[in-house]
């Protein structure tokens, strides 16, 4: 059976199973014995610890995959001095791709009106959250400390560390080659390190998602229906739509292998709401089945799991019309433009981890002099929403690292077509 096809046999369980917990863990006067086996020993023991593991397996690799991988991307480039164009489209197809999500979600949330008919007053005691100015998150991109940047994770500069590492290396002659060819070892290695570990994604995505839906299900959905129905027809659009048509667009390669080949990637980032975490699965796919080098994954995945996040953005232009509605506040032609562009600063600001795209919603809220507490209102419903714009945020790094590979004639066109490529049993 494909690793896909247990990873999903593994989910529709986990969802089954986690939601009946945690109705049969409502039932008042529950016999202490089955409360204790499924709350303290399944949901709050064995399951949590393995999703915990399974989380874990994956940040391990995240920093060294990305150090070495880009290293050793870098130092083999003939032109090194292709090295900026090539950053440079990158980084202008994340924005890009980032401003058609938000327009589409600002779009279809004026449209749909999810907060009609919402009334909400302001009591004051919802204390928001503080995220990280954007200036910091800019100045914080050169690493004064590299061991310190890998030690906290911090990936941009990890990023700009490996770059100059490698354009070093590259340029060392006799002395960089030897260290090259290290590198270029060392990538086998974690990649198959990758491999391995995802043969454990089965019982690791089961766990987490027990945990999830025995703990706290989908929550009270009630007015938020219309908010969750837009934010998650929004994500499907960008994902199943705009990316094709902007696939064959710009790379004149048709969409249906990289949509079939996305799905493993998808469902670790649905499964984990990390697209930092699910980083090295991204780099797998990229590389070893969509067929792009080394010398441009290594640099657009980790990058765009940084700054590019337009599932992120989707849920925060649907939020924010539902907050101004909810709240009875007016946005003018002007207050969309600012949302779209505060969205795509705050998407660069937005780290790959769970639920961070609500913190820097707050970005977005204050610029338009909309209430912070209207992110109390959606966060009961964040959980499930922010799993969904995992997988399309990791989707748009692959779609773009294909279209700049393509570009740059760093696709290789037989792998990309041959569906089998790369794929795990
Ligand atoms: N969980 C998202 C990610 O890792 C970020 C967010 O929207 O909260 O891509």
């Amino acid at each position: 059976m494909s690793l896909t096809r247990q990873i999903l046999i593994a989910m529709t369980a986990a969802i089954v199973l986690g939601g009946l917990t945690q109705q049969i863990l409502l039932i008042p006067g529950l016999n202490s014995v089955l409360h204790y086996v499924l709350n303290d020993l399944l949901t709050q023991g064995v399951f949590l610890l393995g999703g915990k593991l399974f989380v874990a397996s994956l940040k391990l690799l995240v920093v060294p995959l990305v150090f070495v991988s880009l290293v050793c991307g870098v130092c083999h480039l003939r032109d090194q001095s292709s090295l900026g164009w090539l950053s440079l489209k990158t980084i202008v197809l994340y924005l890009a791709t980032t401003g058609l999500a938000i327009s589409l979600a600002l779009l279809l949330a004026s449209w749909w009106q999810p907060g009609a008919g919402v009334h909400m007053a302001l009591d004051g005691s919802y204390q928001p959250p503080k995220p990280t100015p954007l200036i910091d998150v800019l100045a914080g991109i050169f690493p004064s400390n590299p061991i310190q940047a890998m030690a906290q994770g911090n990936m941009l500069q990890v990023i700009v560390f490996a770059l100059l590492i490698g354009v070093a290396v590259g340029r060392s002659g006799d002395h960089g080659a030897r260290i090259g060819a290290h590198f270029s070892d060392w990538n086998e290695v974690l990649m198959k390190l990758v491999t391995l570990l995802m043969n454990f994604a089965p019982y690791g995505v089961f766990c987490l998602l027990f945990t999830l839906f025995a703990q706290q299900g989908i929550g009270k959905v009630g007015d938020l229906a219309i908010y969750m129905l837009t934010v998650v027809a929004a994500l499907l659009l960008h994902g199943l739509l705009v990316y094709p048509l902007l696939l064959k667009l710009l790379s004149g390669l048709s969409p249906v292998p990289f949509l079939l080949k996305m799905r493993n990637a998808q469902l670790f980032a649905f499964s984990t709401a990390s697209s930092t975490a699910t980083v090295p699965v991204t780099l797998r796919t990229v590389e070893q089945r969509l067929g792009v080098q080394n010398r441009v994954a290594a640099f657009a995945v980790p990058l765009g799991a940084t700054i590019n996040m337009d599932g992120t953005a989707i849920m925060q232009g649907v939020a924010t019309v539902f907050i101004a509605q909810a709240f009875q506040l007016d946005l003018s032609m002007t207050d969309y433009l600012l949302v779209v562009l505060t969205a795509m600063l705050a998407s660069i600001g937005t780290a790959g981890v769970p639920g961070v795209g609500l913190v820097t919603l707050a970005l977005v809220l204050q610029q338009v002099g909309l209430p912070l507490e209207g992110i109390a209102l959606i966060i009961g419903v964040d959980r499930i929403l922010d799993m969904i714009r995992t997988a399309v945020n990791i989707t748009g790094d692959a779609m773009v690292s294909v279209v700049v590979a393509r570009s740059e004639g760093a696709l290789n066109d037989d792998t990309y077509f041959n569906l089998r490529a790369g794929e795990q049993e």
